[in-house]
Order: C-alpha cells, then sequence, then structure tokens
C-alpha cells in the first residue's frame, strides 16, 4: 500500500511537471518568429505566409482543432491578394469559449544599411509566443471552458487581420459562446511592477482583471492599464471583439515611457525576459485552470463604448 502509494505520487509529480512550459520551448517559439529569416513578417510577404505556416504547425503539434474548413489557415483579403489569420480550438469540458490571441505580422524591413529588418521580437512574437504557451499547457489536459486560440495577421496595418476573423460568420459559433478574449501584445520585458505581473487595457471596463486575479497562482497579478489617457484598449485587435460585445481586453508588460525599442530594428531577441516569460506562461496556465463558467463570468460596465 505505501509502495502504491509513492508510485501513484511520483506518477502524478511526473505527469504535472510535464505539463509546464519550458524556458527552451518559449524561446524557440520566440526565435523562430523573430528570425531574420522571417524578415518582419509583413502582412502580403512570403516571410508572413511562412510564420502563419509555422503557427499552424504549432497548433498542430498541441493536437488542437480547426476553427472553420480544412485548415488553421482562414483566409482573407488584402489588397486582391489571399492573406491568412490562424485559428484552432481546444475543447474542453464545456462548450463555453475563452480566447487567447495576438498578432503574427510585423513592420518588415527598412531600407537602412546594416539591420533594417524590424524583429518584432516583443511586437508580437512574444504575444503569439505566450497563446501557444498556454495551447502547450494545456496539451494533455481537459480544461473546463474550450479554449480558441487566434493569430492575427494584418494588426501593423490597422488590425486587418482581427476585423476579418472577428466578422467571419463561419465562427460564430465560437463567438456565441465567448466569456473572455485575452489578446496579448508585447509581452517580453519585465513590467514596472515586476516580474509575474501584466497589465490590463482597459481595466475600469470590466471586472476581469479583479475575477482573474481571485484565482491567480503564484504571485501572477493583473494591474490597471497605466497610460489610460492613450485609450490603448480601443487601439489593439480586442477591440473587434468588443464591436461585437465580447469581453476583450489587451494584456501587455511594456512600459510605455521607457521603451525605445517600440517599432525599432532592436526589438529583437536580446530584449526578451525568457525567464520572466515562462513564468507568466506557466502561470497563466495553472490560472485557467481554476477558472471554469460558474466562477469566471467577466461583464461590461456601462463605461465602455461599444
Ligand atoms: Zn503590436
Amino acid at each position: 500500500m505505501k509502495k502504491l502509494t509513492y508510485l501513484t505520487l511520483s506518477l502524478f509529480s511526473i505527469f504535472t511537471f510535464a505539463q509546464e512550459v519550458s524556458k527552451e520551448r518559449v524561446k524557440t517559439v520566440l526565435s523562430t518568429l523573430a528570425s531574420d529569416e522571417m524578415k518582419g513578417r509583413e502582412i502580403g510577404t512570403q516571410e508572413n505566409e511562412n510564420a502563419a505556416n509555422y503557427i499552424a504547425k504549432l497548433f498542430k503539434e498541441n493536437n488542437l482543432e480547426y476553427c472553420t474548413g480544412k485548415s488553421y489557415l482562414v483566409p482573407f483579403d488584402y489588397n486582391g491578394k489571399t492573406v491568412y489569420n490562424v485559428c484552432g480550438i481546444k475543447k474542453g469540458k464545456t462548450d463555453q469559449y475563452l480566447g487567447f490571441s495576438g498578432h503574427f505580422d510585423h513592420i518588415g524591413t527598412s531600407d537602412k544599411s546594416g539591420d533594417n529588418i524590424y524583429n518584432g521580437a516583443d511586437d508580437d512574437a512574444s504575444g503569439i509566443t505566450t497563446l501557444v504557451g498556454i495551447a502547450d499547457y494545456f496539451k494533455n489536459k481537459k480544461p473546463e471552458f474550450s479554449m480558441v486560440f487566434m493569430a492575427f495577421n494584418g494588426e501593423e496595418k490597422g488590425m486587418l487581420g482581427s476585423r476579418a476573423i472577428s466578422t467571419d460568420k463561419n465562427l460564430d459559433h465560437i463567438y456565441n459562446k465567448m466569456t473572455a478574449l485575452f489578446n496579448f501584445e508585447m509581452v517580453a520585458t519585465e513590467s514596472q511592477w515586476g516580474k509575474n505581473t501584466l497589465y490590463m487595457t482597459g481595466d475600469g471596463f470590466s471586472d476581469l482583471d479583479e475575477l482573474f486575479n481571485k484565482n491567480a497562482v503564484n504571485g501572477l497579478k493583473l494591474n490597471p492599464d497605466p497610460y489610460a489617457k492613450q485609450q490603448l484598449f480601443y487601439r489593439s485587435d480586442n477591440v473587434s471583439f468588443v464591436k461585437k460585445k465580447i469581453i476583450a481586453h489587451s494584456f501587455s508588460t511594456v512600459d510605455m515611457t521607457k521603451a525605445s525599442h517600440y517599432h525599432h530594428e532592436n526589438d529583437d531577441i536580446n530584449i526578451v525576459d525568457f525567464d520572466n516569460m515562462t513564468q507568466i506562461i506557466n502561470n497563466f496556465g495553472k490560472t485557467l485552470d481554476k477558472l471554469n463558467p460558474k466562477n469566471f463570468t467577466p461583464k461590461y460596465n456601462d463605461q465602455v463604448k461599444l
């Protein structure tokens, strides 16, 4: 009996340990997206499509299902050219969804001599890496909520991808049952509150942060948006879903008063705090594991302009 308990315990610890997303994995995904080969992932380029295909491959590794059709790639038109968002589903114990998103496109290259590639490691390879990390975390688990993972294209040209996919009728079966969307935008650095913390744009518009923090593990914390005047809530991909009355906020760590890498060539992997990102991803996973459609029902107040 003693032996059996020990065996069960050790199997249990191996199993729970196996759920942890490794720093190596985080490094691999982010470094691939932010590599020079991806040439800044500008919408309409071959490298942008390569990035979409790479994300689709990661979704397949996580056994995600297609959101619509026979591919993770969800097409839309950009100046007469077919371009793609990437979308995958993880079925949970209930059919109520939580969404996780970020944008994989960036601003390409410049005409400068020397380093002329906008790698966009923070903006927003870090956000894509975070949602892939959450999919990794739940690979062998069945969460209470179902989950949809969306990598948007064309954010840098005016949130084109999130607008296209949010109005795609083929995904209404998901949107009609969506409790909330977490949009990750620039999460590669340590926030002004220190490690293991992010801020939520438009925190005054819903109680999502309070409900999340109540369940948050290992000190993970969502802070109020310190740049409320900049109206980031209305300036990022989450707004396409706000328009659908879905609870949708963006989550970030970037210090807007100090960041010198924003839309510069030096937004590359050298500025990424991989330890912090790995910690945040795993703590997000563990926190999400505690959420269900009964204890997590965020609502907008009357302050939000829909
Ligand atoms: Zn961005």
